[in-house]
């Protein structure tokens, strides 16, 4: 352009013209490429500004108004048992749990339709008197709230529509001052507007009566209802005319204009509502003298006795089970890991902002075992004198896809919340019910061993004891409390098993190798709470390690379910306020062990309990399939049983806090204690078989052995019932005896 023009300039000057021409031209031609020069600027300035404005159009005009639960409980709830889908029973789907309240933020939901006419009146002539008729916007006042955003004269925090305030309570967008303020005004304008288009005026109405900022200088208040409770101590519907005009004309700065902390400036603010009704003729001048004359009888106070929504919510504060304590700290962390904040935040999250928090609890489950670990005479089957019976104890059931439905953490009345609980966060040492998990199951599941390969019971080396000493290991304890010899006989793995025998599975960890074993825990078993000093022989052999009875408990649910290692967990579903699903449990599980090697090891368990010489022995149920293992730490400082039944697989510890040896004269007991606990609530469930729920897979082969050799019975005299995989079969008997 600029070439252009000198180049035109420059032919001119070899012609001899009049020079006021010249001038005058020259002239001409400057005012002519100074006003191009402005259009193009004026056009490429437009087109920025409209691509900046577009794009507030594109990315953020959506704004959605959903109806809230009270924003500010915290609810735990479980799935109502009686709630039928098919037969459209008139009963709940959820019933409440617990409650948590957030005292400092009050927040209830009121339907349009319950709040009174002159209510919405009041609020709608008070801030946006042309509601009705604009289309989101009111030009007028948004330009006039952009100039005054450039131009900080006075607060205009007044001149949003309802639409456009209702956009900022719910977003928190709410900047006012220079670019950042036009920005916001641009933000609001577009949303505004869809908003119009998406909803109608009632349902934008009754959401901006909902969220609109009601409180005091103390206490969040938010929404009319919330706000008729505390100033009024009254339902919304309740409200008459003054009451409404105090509340919607406190609006604009309601910790200033309230009636509590000032009545004075609150007054002021009522005439100001009044006045606007009146003069846009929803209300007559009698109703408009009556209410500017009326004293306001103020509250003060929350009063949500007469609020149905809180009834039953007050009653079930105060002191929480042990189930509620572990599904609190499971709603917290999983809202911190979706939500990528920490551990506080996350709690505080829950604590304030009404989640609703859905629990795998079966309540009547849990009512009976808190009943049952509290009756001392469940645990008499130990020499305790009862005035010194300090033994602690714990309990953990879930269902086969880690659903845990019950949970106690001790013997005693719990006093605390979310205190310590040995069940979910202990480590205390599983005894030889690590022996299913470390050694056996993988050794099976890798076609090492059968349900009958002969394992020889001796001591798999000399090891060096602390005192210099030298000594044979793994010993054998003994029925009678003795740390036993060692029979050197050549045994069946189920007899190992059975007996509880420590040599089979100190040489299938020497074949595997403790870390192996011990990352088998770990990635298939989710056994997260070991640590790498606990990767040893001696860990891995008879569970010289800490794990907590969840843990343990969770590792066993393989044992009933064909091999899948699901998730443990208190809580399958949380909600936000707003209902959006913040968290849900899924199908997802880890094949931690083939089926068929599920069914042989439970099959195999199945000795422990049946046959005569089985450790869990006591644990036998008058109706239903058990199998499971008993645990005895060393030195007998801790015992645990866990049963598997078609539904459940449970377990118990006992133990003392400060480990030492539990007196007894029969440590098998543990089975005993644990069928006292559960024995009945398992015998009451409808699958009394593991045929109905873990039917043998087709790689399994049911066949019988020969008792000597323990390979296929020929023509065998004395044969027993098998369970080989198809993939590993032992070879036929030799025969003839
Ligand atoms: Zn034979």
């Amino acid at each position: 352009m600029e070439q252009k023009r000198s180049k035109t300039t420059r032919k001119r000057k070899k012609r001899r013209v009049n020079p006021i021409v010249h001038i005058l031209k020259a002239l001409g031609t400057l005012l002519l490429s100074v006003f191009l020069i402005l259009i193009i600027t004026a056009s490429i300035f437009g087109t920025v500004l409209t691509i900046y404005v577009m794009n507030f159009a594109d990315s953020t005009t959506s704004v959605e108004l959903e109806k809230r639960t009270e924003s500010n409980v915290t609810r735990f709830l479980y799935d109502n048992p009686d709630y039928d889908e098919e037969t459209d029973e008139p009963l709940d789907q959820y019933k409440l749990y617990y409650a948590i309240r957030n005292e400092n933020r009050h927040f209830v939901w009121a339907d349009l339709d319950q709040i009174p006419q002159y209510v919405q009146d009041a609020f709608v002539y008070t801030e946006d008197e042309r509601f009705y008729s604009h289309d989101g916007v009111d030009f007028k006042s948004t330009f006039a709230a952009i100039v005054f955003s450039i131009i900080p004269i006075r607060d205009r925090g007044g001149a949003s529509t309802i639409t456009a305030q209702t956009i900022k309570n719910l977003t928190g967008d709410n900047a006012t001052k220079g670019v950042a303020g036009i920005e916001r005004k641009l933000r609001e304008a577009f949303r505004s507007v869809n908003m119009e288009k998406t909803y109608t005026k009632d349902v934008i109405l009754e959401s901006y009566l909902n969220i609109v900022p009601q409180g005091t200088k103390q206490y969040e208040i938010i929404g009319v209802q919330a706000a008729a409770n505390f100033y009024f101590g009254k339902d919304v519907s309740e409200l008459d005319l003054a009451e409404a005009a105090c509340l919607a004309g406190m609006n604009n700065a309601p910790a200033d204009n309230n009636p509590i902390d000032s009545i004075e400036n609150n007054n002021i603010r009522r005439k100001y509502c009044l006045d606007h009704m009146l003069k846009a003729g929803a209300i007559s001048g009698q109703e408009y003298n009556e209410a500017i004359n009326e004293k306001l009888q103020l509250a003060g106070n929350f009063d949500y006795s007469s609020a149905t929504v809180y009834e039953e919510e007050m009653e079930e504060q105060g002191m929480t089970d042990w189930y509620l304590d572990a599904a609190i700290e499971e709603a917290i962390s999983r809202i911190a890991d979706e939500s990528g904040t920490s551990y506080k935040d996350a709690q505080t999250e829950l604590y304030e902002n009404g989640y609703n928090v859905y629990c795998n609890v079966d309540i009547d489950m849990q009512r009976k075992v808190e009943k049952a670990m509290l009756d001392p005479t469940n645990f008499t089957t130990y020499d305790m004198d009862p005035e010194e019976d300090t033994l602690w104890s714990d309990f953990i059931c879930m269902d086969y896809k880690g659903n845990v439905k019950a949970v106690v953490g001790s013997r005693s009345e719990k006093t605390s919340i979310r205190g310590y609980n040995p069940a979910t966060t202990g480590k205390r040492s599983p005894g030889s019910c690590i022996k299913p998990i470390a050694s056996y199951s993988p050794a099976l599941d890798q076609d090492l061993i059968t349900m009958t390969s002969l394992y020889n019971d001796k001591p798999l080396r000399e090891q060096e004891n602390p005192d210099g000493t030298k000594s044979q290991w793994p010993v054998n304890y003994s029925e009678d409390g003795l740390s036993g010899n060692w029979s050197y006989k050549d045994l069946f793995t189920y007899q190992m098993l059975l007996k509880s025998l420590n040599t089979m599975p100190a040489q299938l960890v020497d074949k595997l190798t403790p870390a192996y074993c011990y990352n088998f825990l770990k990635t298939k078993l989710d056994v997260n709470s070991l640590t790498d000093d606990e990767s040893d022989y001696a860990a891995m052999t008879v569970g010289s390690l800490g794990m907590s009875l969840e843990e343990l408990v969770g590792a066993y649910m393989i044992f009933g379910n064909g091999g899948k290692k699901y998730d443990v967990s208190f809580v399958y579903k949380i909600e936000d306020a707003s209902g959006n699903v913040v968290y849900e449990k899924n199908d997802g599980y880890k094949q931690a062990i083939s089926d068929s090697t599920a069914y042989i090891m439970n099959r195999m368990m199945q000795y422990v309990i049946n046959d005569k010489e089985g450790t869990g022995r006591y644990a036998k149920l008058k109706k239903t399939d058990l199998v499971g293992k008993t645990g005895t730490s060393e030195k007998w400082q801790d015992l645990n049983f866990v049963g598997c039944t078609p539904d459940y697989v449970s377990g118990i510890w006992i133990g003392y806090q400060d480990p030492e040896t539990i007196p007894t004269n029969d440590y098998q007991n543990i089975g005993a204690i644990w069928k006292n606990i559960f024995g009945d609530i398992a015998d009451s469930e409808e699958h009394k078989s593991f045929d109905d729920t873990f039917p043998m897979p087709d790689t399994v082969v049911k066949v019988d052995f020969c008792t000597r050799t323990g390979n296929i019975a020929t023509n065998c005299s004395s044969r027993q019932t098998g369970y080989f995989k198809a993939s590993n079969m032992p070879e036929n008997c030799y025969g003839g005896h």
